[in-house]
């Protein structure tokens, strides 16, 4: 499996997790950005980043780095 953070310039990424995967998201980008993200319900309808259930949530870090 490959990594599949949608990293756009600026360092903004998201990505959408089933409810089993939701920690790991966020661990990944407390890690990765050290910011808390934000996560809601998946508004659209896609796989998990790591397993092959339906998403059912969105993480996103929000976090702008121009502080
Ligand atoms: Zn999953």
């Amino acid at each position: 499996m490959s990594l599949l953070f949608l990293r756009e310039r600026g360092g903004m990424m998201k990505v959408y997790v089933c409810s089993q995967h939701v920690d790991k998201a966020m661990d990944v980008v407390v890690d990765e950005y050290e910011t808390f993200p934000e996560f809601e319900e998946a508004d659209i309808s896609t796989d998990c980043e790591y397993c092959e259930d339906n998403a059912a949530y969105m993480v996103a870090n929000t976090g702008s780095s121009t502080k």
